[in-house]
């Protein structure tokens, strides 16, 4: 099952875009839209992978905030990257966010909606895919999410197949 990553970005922050406006916050696309990425994936998984860190960084960052969101081709894999200045995670707690129902600082993420599920989920999808996501952050600074997949997977070892 092959699909091209480019399209599915698209679609993806077409799906966000609103709610991101609402936020004064504005996706900057930074791939090349007519670019053809093919990946192997199960692109609903992929979708809500996606979905679920551009998500994280409209929710994470205040008004009028920035995200970038790009993709690269590498030889053998695809790179996504998606980047805020919001308000980061703070250091001693960054290993934590992929654990299930974990939450930088309670109160605060309460007040803003959500489960802790989205990344220990996503960590989930990606790894299905045989590829890695990582978070760089510094707390008050911003985020970056690194996705990286495979364009074709290696028999036998997937669980998406
Ligand atoms: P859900 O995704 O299930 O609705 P959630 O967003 O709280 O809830 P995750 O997506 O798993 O859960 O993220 C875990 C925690 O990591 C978040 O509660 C938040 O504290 C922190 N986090 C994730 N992404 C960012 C980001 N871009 N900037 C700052 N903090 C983040
Ligand atoms: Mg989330």
């Amino acid at each position: 099952k092959e699909g091209n990553l480019i399209s599915l970005l698209k679609a993806a922050v077409k799906k966000v875009e609103i709610t991101a406006a609402n936020k004064d916050q504005h996706l900057n696309c930074l791939f090349n839209e007519e670019e053809r990425i093919p990946v192997d994936m199960d692109k609903d998984r992929i979708e809500q992978v996606i979905l679920n860190v551009i998500s994280n960084a409209i929710k994470y960052t205040t008004e009028g905030g920035r995200i970038d969101i790009d993709a690269l081709k590498m030889d053998k894999s695809a790179v996504i990257t998606v980047t805020d200045n919001g308000m980061g995670i703070p250091e001693a707690e960054l290993s934590r966010v992929f654990e299930r129902f974990f939450r930088v600082d309670k109160a605060r993420s309460r007040a803003m909606g959500g489960t802790g599920l989205g990344l220990a989920i996503s960590k989930q999808i990606v790894e299905g895919h045989q590829g890695t996501i990582e978070l760089e952050s510094r707390e008050n600074k911003g985020t970056k999410v690194i996705i990286t997949l495979p364009l074709s997977l290696k028999k036998g070892i997937s669980n998406i197949e």
